[in-house]
């Protein structure tokens, strides 16, 4: 399986005013090398595998939803230089990121610190307190 993405730029129009919207295919080249028969789904902005809804994308890649989204569009960004598709798919990546930075009170000295919440498991002590019990070592 070779799985790509296929970046399509829509322009609509209406009385008032034009814009466009990018949509991000995922096609898989080993199936076939032309469009749609090798058409997979659509990249979702947001990946949630473990959602109450789950997209085409993330029934179809399971697990690895998150890490192939991933995948596909830095592979993208490396290939594309067209810079408003550049910029798109940038923000698609950030909006894939784990949650923003949260506050976290240390255990030992009780002031709070910043972390991203897939450490908050791990990290109850603020890095100065983690620093001093590292030199005491
Ligand atoms: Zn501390």
């Amino acid at each position: 399986m070779n799985f790509k993405l296929r970046i399509f730029r829509k322009d609509y129009t209406n009385n008032l005013s034009a814009w466009n919207h990018l949509r991000f295919a995922v096609v898989d080249l080993s199936k076939s090398k032309s469009y749609p028969e090798n058409f997979v789904s659509v990249l979702p902005m947001r990946i949630d595998s473990n959602g109450k809804m789950p997209s085409a994308f993330t029934k179809f890649f399971g697990n690895k939803s998150l890490a192939t989204a991933r995948r596909l569009l830095t592979d993208a960004l490396k290939k594309e230089d067209n810079s408003e598709i550049k910029a798109e798919i940038t923000r698609r990546l950030n909006l894939l990121e784990p949650n923003p930075i949260i506050q976290i009170k240390c255990r030992v000295c009780k002031k709070f610190f910043q972390t991203q919440k897939e450490r908050v498991l791990k990290q109850k002590i603020c890095p100065e307190c983690m620093k001093r019990f590292g030199s005491q070592e």
